[in-house]
């Protein structure tokens, strides 16, 4: 789960990492009154994404009546798809430069990695892919953490290969920022986070250090241990928070295992190699995918009936694709669940099936006796999905 930028910064503060002080707004009147309180302010979309900046969505104020204006125009914009419900409303930094400062998963390397680059702010992505070299990186041990020479080798390899003259002396960097990795790499392991990251990291004119910007991504898979902390935040206990996908939250609490897509043909199978062959399928007959939906193996016809309201929850699913590969998920249980649904769902879409393998006669007979008709392939399966979509067919 991605918390929101207050709420992030709310845990940097937790273990002693300098954030702005800040107000959050969910209207124009509440944005004036804490500029009034701050003085120069910024406003700053609450979205779970980043780029922010570049969208508009982070806008400086130097009057009560500009932060007014700023929070009249973010509120309710799109931020690179999110709806803005609520702003941030901080004092200014007097900026001198902006590091980039995160921790995060390494996957090839097993292990965390601490990132720190002098070229932090809203060019990063830019520089990750044409100057990858100047991002210091480290890779601490697991049981250790980041000892204070590593940290302070990171900091001695940022600044080598950071571009610009920097603003302090080195022993000032390298005096605030071992500290601050270590309680950045801390609250990451204590909050099983993905991804903590800060940019921009402010060095202001008077040369502290303060977070500018906070995100955080807990670990989806260990978000059962942080279930205080989410219900603080007001998360339901499926983990579903503004920025997850509304369908996959509801999946996620039916227990089910899906992932939404997008497109408009809905998509059920066993196993995840035959799903997502089914939405190749659906790709090479010209359609686009609604979802992916495993119903794992052994399925009964309850998991197939709960899996098929599941993919019709989504309102542009205009067909739906059940393809079933009988090993041990029977297809006279997948026929039953099918048929179930169908007589109790009230299904306005066309729903075409493939079903081989065990108890695929059984399956069948059961099917075409519902008046539904099996299709003879996979391929053919998806060809009749598609251009019953593009003909408008109804169920
Ligand atoms: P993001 O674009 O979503 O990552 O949002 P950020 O919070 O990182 O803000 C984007 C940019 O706005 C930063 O890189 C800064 O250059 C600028 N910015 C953010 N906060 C302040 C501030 O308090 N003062 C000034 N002068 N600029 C800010
Ligand atoms: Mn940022």
């Amino acid at each position: 789960m991605k918390l929101l930028e207050h709420q992030a910064k709310e845990q940097l503060r937790s273990v002693g990492i300098e954030c702005p002080t800040g107000r959050l707004a969910r209207n124009p009147e509440t944005a004036r009154a804490a500029a009034e309180e701050l003085g120069r302010v910024v406003v700053k979309a609450q979205v779970p994404i980043g780029g922010r900046g570049k969208a508009g969505g982070v806008k400086l104020a130097g009057t009560p009546e500009e932060a007014f204006s700023a929070a009249e125009q973010i509120l309710g914009m799109q931020v690179r798809g999110y709806s803005v419900p609520s702003l941030l409303v901080e004092e200014a930094l007097e900026i001198s430069e902006e590091l980039y400062l995160g921790v995060t998963v390494d996957r090839d390397r097993r292990r965390m990695a601490v990132m720190l680059s002098f070229a932090g702010g809203m060019e990063i992505e830019e520089v990750a892919e044409q100057s990858p070299e100047r991002i210091a990186k480290l890779w601490p041990d697991p049981f250790e953490g980041p000892h204070p020479f590593e940290i302070r080798q990171l900091v001695l390899d940022a600044l080598s290969s950071g571009g610009g003259q920097p603003s302090l002396p080195r022993a000032a960097y390298l005096g605030s920022l071992v500290p601050l990795v270590q309680r950045l790499y801390e609250l990451s392991q204590r909050l099983d986070a993905g991804l903590c990251e800060i940019n921009p990291l402010v060095v202001t004119r008077a040369g502290r250090l303060i977070a500018g910007d906070a995100k955080i991504e807990i670990e989806q898979n260990a978000e059962f241990r942080h279930h205080e902390l989410l219900h603080a935040l007001g998360v339901d206990a499926a983990g579903g928070s503004s920025g997850d996908d509304p369908l996959e939250v509801e999946a996620r609490r039916r227990g089910l295992t899906y992932v939404h897509l997008g497109g408009d043909v809905g998509i059920i199978g066993n196993g995840a190699g035959l799903v997502m062959n089914t939405l190749d399928l659906v790709q090479q007959q010209g359609g686009r995918a609604a979802n992916f939906l495993d119903i794992g193996g052994g399925a009964k016809a309850e998991v197939v009936r709960r899996a098929l309201e599941m993919v019709l929850l989504d309102p542009d699913v205009k067909g739906v694709f059940v393809n079933i590969f009988g090993g041990i998920t029977r297809g006279d249980e997948v026929a039953r669940g099918l048929i179930e649904a169908r007589d109790q769902l009230e299904i306005r879409v066309p729903l075409v099936v493939r079903m081989t393998g065990t108890r695929e006669e059984e399956g069948r007979q059961l099917l075409e006796e519902a008046g539904i008709t099996p299709a003879a392939s996979a391929a053919g399966a998806a060809r009749k999905v598609v251009e019953l979509i593009a003909a408008g067919a109804v169920g």
